[in-house]
């Protein structure tokens, strides 16, 4: 049984990016630049946006937090938003979500520009993905990805089930393990049977928002198991996956915390990095 060390792999993979960064640095004598806009005051996105720049400034990226009050206007938002995929010190826009209910989301995603759209959401990058060409792809699923690769490089054929389908996780991360060759299952809340889904399964990626829904015996012995979930519970954070029972089955498992997060903010400093090299 392995229990993936996701803190261990974004670790090194941020170091691989430093180095990176340094040579990109000698090469352009410039450094790619991260742009992320945070919108109120919520406390989980003020964490995530730290750490994300906390991350970026460590492996020598220029980074910067553009915060605004949950009032503010649409409009102000697009404009920045055009500002920066206007501005070449900045390879990378990010829109921290949720949004305030008055901003609408899906205008904010398609305002910046594909080539510096480094959570991989405008309808280009998803077309990109989906039809296997170059483009950002959303760095939580890449992360589970690169996580399930180090487990096991050939995936060939296996039989991958995302428990989830938003845009951000399930979506993305079928289109991934599809481009592997795996026989792909996208499940959801109307799925019928999702115990026997995930039974068939080699690989399961769980991202749904519900504290431990698969259980030990849903999984398939030495299958690969991510969890994607991160649910605020009285015992505290808990995945979406029931880790003790799980563990005692599956040949490999993150834990949360400690797991997919940290993978997801190296990829944002990766996806960051890729644009700055795409527009060089
Ligand atoms: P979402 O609400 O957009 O999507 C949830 C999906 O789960 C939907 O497709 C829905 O159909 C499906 N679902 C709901 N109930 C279900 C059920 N009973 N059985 C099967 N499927 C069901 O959520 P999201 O943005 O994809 O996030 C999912 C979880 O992942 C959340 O806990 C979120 O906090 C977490 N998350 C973690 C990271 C990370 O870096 N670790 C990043 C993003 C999201």
């Amino acid at each position: 049984m392995i229990l993936i060390d996701g803190k261990k792999e974004a670790k090194e993979l941020r170091e691989d990016l430093k180095t990176e960064v340094s040579e990109l640095k000698k090469k352009y004598n410039k450094v790619p630049g991260l742009s992320v806009i945070l919108i109120g005051d919520m406390a989980p996105s003020q964490i995530y946006v730290r750490n994300k720049e906390k991350a970026a400034n460590e492996v020598g990226l220029k980074s910067e937090v553009i915060k605004y009050p949950d009032t503010v206007e649409e409009k102000t938002v697009l404009e920045k938003i055009e500002e920066l995929n206007n501005d070449i010190t900045v390879s990378g826009i990010l829109v921290q979500l949720p949004l305030p209910k008055h901003i609408d989301k899906q205008k904010v995603i398609e305002k910046i520009s594909p080539s510096k759209d480094v959570d991989g959401l405008h309808p280009m990058n998803v077309g990109n993905l989906s039809s296997g060409y170059q483009g950002s792809i959303p760095c939580t699923p890449l992360g589970c990805y690169l996580l399930i690769k180090k487990i096991d490089s050939n995936l060939k054929g296996k039989k991958a089930v995302m428990v989830g389908r938003s845009n951000l996780n399930g979506k993305a991360m079928a289109q991934l393990l599809l481009q592997e060759d795996c026989t792909v299952t996208i499940t959801h809340s109307k799925t019928k049977d999702l115990k026997s889904e995930c039974l068939q399964a080699d690989i399961v990626v769980a991202a749904v928002g519900i504290p431990e829904l698969i259980k030990g015996d849903w999984i398939k012995q030495n299958a690969i198991v991510i969890d994607v979930g991160i649910n605020k519970t009285e015992n505290g954070l808990v995945g979406d996956v029931d880790f003790d029972e799980v563990l005692k089955v599956a040949k490999a498992l993150t834990p949360v915390p400690g797991g997919v997060g940290p993978m997801t903010i190296a990829c944002l400093l990766k996806n960051t990095i890729e644009c700055f090299k795409r527009s060089n």
